[in-house]
């Protein structure tokens, strides 16, 4: 291996590196409130939920996390949504 072509192959490793850490921060989180309901009673209320702001970057994972919930609806890791309902226990909660 001769010395110009490790150079241009740490280049490379550099240039790769700098192009990750862009991506990253392009993954911009967004805030945002919207109405939730549950589809098994029927309740409403309002969430704030944290996901990803262009999933273009992260491989279209919004990696959305609940943030908060108005009263009448729980976080549940065990629901797909990450809610749950208080008044059925239903883990149907979803934004509408
Ligand atoms: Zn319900």
């Amino acid at each position: 291996m001769d010395f110009e072509f490790q150079l241009g192959y740490l280049r490379s490793q550099f240039t790769e590196k700098k192009f990750n850490l862009r991506r990253q921060s392009l993954a911009k989180r967004e805030s945002y409130e919207t109405n939730i309901g549950c589809a098994s009673c029927g309740a409403k209320g309002k969430g704030r939920f944290t996901e990803n702001e262009n999933p273009v970057y992260t491989r279209g994972k919004l990696d959305r996390v609940v943030d908060d919930l108005d009263e009448g609806f729980s976080k549940n890791d065990s629901a797909d949504e990450g809610m749950s309902c208080n008044s059925c226990e239903s883990l149907e909660v979803r934004q509408v």
